[in-house]
């Protein structure tokens, strides 16, 4: 392997907003990401991959609210659900944070208070609406009304669903506070302003945006680049040049007190990027830094000596949506207060699925948990996404056939294969010893070579480009193997050498391959190592210019995709109109024989009027006080005015059944339409349905229903 410094590297995704569970745009970026944090660590290099829950601002407030909840509460259910998804597909972050932690407090206004000493920060006052009943400024999504130019009804305070127009909240009529009803009020505030528009600012950025690092990478694509480039000639308002930044929100609000300025919060997009070193602090002052990086000189390291360290790289990865916050926004602050700028933005599209953008309200996108409780191989969507991946800001496009032919075809069929026709000589005729016979030189070049170009693929982010390679090689060892023919010199005694040569070059260049696939394939590729090959280890990338000498026998690595399994993922809610086969279970338990014909029956009308939904239990906890009661966090599906997932809060008393961590993440039926309910230990907003017999104390238990696989939440039971 070429000598190469040891680099030291500190790697981010952008933080989901803790308002809904993960979607699959989160998993692809942790997944992109992670591969990238996996063969930077192959090659010894030193990597702090941290990601953090963005906790705060008004609409996790007012979720948090209608739930009965703190928003502190809140994001702690939502945090809980997280663990399910990172373990599930191998993502693997050193620590995971949230912004409302006290390393965050400290951090913003740290840095807050060194960008007011640099000049930067200036106050303005600014009319806003007013909600006269919650007592609160009113964000732009939280004010509806009839749109200016066509008259439609309950328009947004930015934009007409109905005509198109765009426009300031001020000028709807009828305007209304989506929150209250009430009738919003104009109202001045002070504000406090990030002075983006100096040309401090943008003599700056203009030179870091076209920057390189000192590795010579670019700071930013060139599409990213571009992007920007615009946004220096004109901004939102068709004003020259960037705008000044609102970096402040009035009480109440979710967020960081601005230091010296009672009653005002920090904006959470001033917040949430200094996440990322809340949570490299948070992971270095629990003394886990170290032991990711087992080098004994660095045991002591502190966050202070990492981050003032030169030689450091910091690298985000984020979707395509928050470009401006990360590529204006975020370098200046670290700039101007004295830090560390970032060394990469790395920018990747969205998901697509068949085609289509997912849609925000989902039913058409992919759940991440669905895919892992119908039993998908999470390593089957990591190939796939890596087979797919580019260092370009393009969309991925999940199509089911793609995802079935290059899962068995190249996967299991090229790559798994090798191993599984090879390895069964080795250990039926030599007793799992490898032999070469001649030189293995020109084999060991061929090595090296397809390693150096993979290792080049990988650092650049052109996943797709490694795995061509990879299966190109995996083609050439096949075709190998065949033309050896070792079915037929496995017949002949005078021809064992070319047999042990045949089957042991064959799973050489199966142990290089697993080697090249261990970023993508952390799993595979340490059973290869362990199992096969009889490692005490994983892979490290220098694995790759090694001859195995011995195998064990061979046992099974990797299954196919069945296709129908795979449909079940995609089952839309439509597709769940056949009458459910157990109705008797949903309705009742009352013994048929004591329904009376006649009046005691409904109709089917009657039973419409039940919205009955399925639901994912984000998160069940115990309620204090209460011997009976178990408090579930619901996913029905559904989505609040703002676009985002909306969770319920239900309370059922169920607790004498079940334990609060058997519950988590199941799925079960809810009534979603019936009227919420104040209780003692607050709202209750739906039921989940549960059997019990009749005499429960001849029968005792409490039994929650649970659909088939394949059912997903918001879907309708009727
Ligand atoms: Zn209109």
């Amino acid at each position: 392997m070429m000598q190469e410094t040891k680099r030291r590297l500190f790697v981010t995704t952008a933080l989901p907003y803790a308002n809904g569970p993960f979607h699959i745009g989160h998993i692809m970026e942790y997944i992109q990401a992670d591969t990238w944090v996996r063969f930077q660590r192959m090659r010894g290099h030193e990597v702090h991959f941290v990601g953090a829950d963005d906790a705060h601002g008004a609409p996790i407030m007012i979720a948090a609210e209608k739930a009965g909840r703190t928003p502190q509460e809140f994001v702690a259910a939502i945090a809980a659900g997280r663990a399910r998804h990172l373990d599930g597909f191998h993502i693997r972050f050193d620590n995971w944070h949230s912004t409302d932690a006290p390393e965050n407090h400290q951090l913003a206004q740290d840095i807050y208070r060194d960008l007011r000493k640099a000049g930067l920060i200036f106050t303005r006052e600014i009319e806003q609406f007013f909600d006269p009943v919650k007592g609160m400024f009113l964000p732009d999504r939280y004010i509806k009304g009839h749109c200016p130019k066509c008259d439609a009804p309950d328009q947004y305070g930015d934009a007409c669903e109905a005509c198109g127009a765009v426009y300031s909240p001020t000028e709807l009529r009828k305007p209304y506070s989506v929150l209250s009803g009430a009738v919003p009020e104009m109202r001045r505030s002070e504000h406090y302003f990030f002075q983006l528009s100096s040309s401090r600012c943008e003599d700056y950025l203009r030179g870091w945006t076209q920057g390189v690092d000192a590795r010579g990478v670019s700071h930013l694509q060139v599409e990213v680049l571009n992007k920007v480039r615009e946004w220096f000639t004109r901004d939102g308002e068709g004003r020259h040049g960037l705008a000044d930044w609102d970096i402040s929100r009035d009480a109440p609000y979710f967020g960081i007190e601005i230091p010296d300025a009672p009653g005002k919060y920090f904006y959470v997009w001033l917040d949430a990027p200094i996440g990322y070193l809340a949570s490299l602090r948070n992971h270095f002052d629990k003394g886990q830094a170290a032991a990711h990086w087992h080098a004994p000189s660095r045991t002591s390291q502190t966050y202070e000596e990492f981050v003032s360290d030169p030689a450091v790289e910091q690298v985000h990865f984020i979707g395509k949506d928050i470009v401006y916050f990360h590529t204006l926004f975020w370098p200046a602050m670290l700039h101007f207060s004295g830090r560390k700028v970032p060394n990469q933005v790395n920018v990747h599209g969205f998901v697509t699925v068949g085609g289509e953008k997912m849609s925000k309200s989902r039913g058409t996108g992919i759940s991440p948990l669905q895919y892992l409780d119908i039993g998908l191989n999470p390593e089957w969507l990591r190939y796939y996404l890596a087979a797919k991946l580019s260092a370009r800001v393009e969309d991925v496009d999940f199509t089911p056939d793609d995802f079935v032919a290059r899962v068995n075809s190249d996967l299991v069929g090229k790559y798994v294969n090798i191993a599984s026709r090879a390895a069964k000589f080795i250990s039926q005729h030599f007793d799992g010893q490898l032999a070469y016979m001649g030189a293995t030189d020109a084999f060991t070049d061929g090595a090296r070579a397809l390693a150096d170009d993979v290792a080049a693929a990988f650092g650049a982010r052109e996943y797709a480009r490694a795995m061509r390679e990879i299966m190109a090689h995996a083609d050439r060892i096949n075709a190998a193997f065949d033309t050896a023919q070792p079915w037929i010199l496995a017949r002949d005694q005078a021809r064992r050498a070319e047999l042990q040569d045949a089957c042991s070059r064959a799973l050489a260049g199966f142990h290089l391959l697993s080697v090249l696939l261990s970023p993508v394939l952390p799993v595979t590729s340490g059973r290869v190592a362990r199992t096969l090959f009889g490692m005490d280890r994983d892979f490290t990338w220098d694995d790759a210019f090694s001859l195995p000498r011995s195998v064990r026998p061979y046992q099974h690595l990797m299954q196919r995709v069945d296709p129908q399994t795979l449909e079940r993922l995609f089952d839309a809610p439509e597709a769940a109109t056949s009458p459910n086969p157990m109705p008797g279970a949903v309705m009742s338990p009352t013994p048929a024989t004591s329904v009376a014909p006649g009046e005691d029956t409904i109709t089917i009308e009657d039973f419409t009027k039940v919205d009955l939904r399925i639901a994912r239990i984000v998160l069940a906890e115990a309620v204090e006080g209460s011997t009976k009661l178990l408090r579930l966090t619901l996913d029905a599906g559904e989505s609040g005015a703002d676009g985002q997932p909306r969770l319920r809060n239900v309370f059922s008393g169920i607790a004498t059944a079940y334990k609060p961590e058997e519950l988590t993440g199941r799925l079960t039926v809810m009534v979603a339409n019936l009227a919420p309910r104040k209780m003692k230990f607050g709202l209750s907003e739906g039921m989940v349905l549960a059997a019990s017999a009749d005499d429960e104390k001849a029968h005792p238990g409490i039994y929650l229903l649970d659909p088939f696989p394949g059912a997903q939440p918001g879907m309708r039971v009727r």
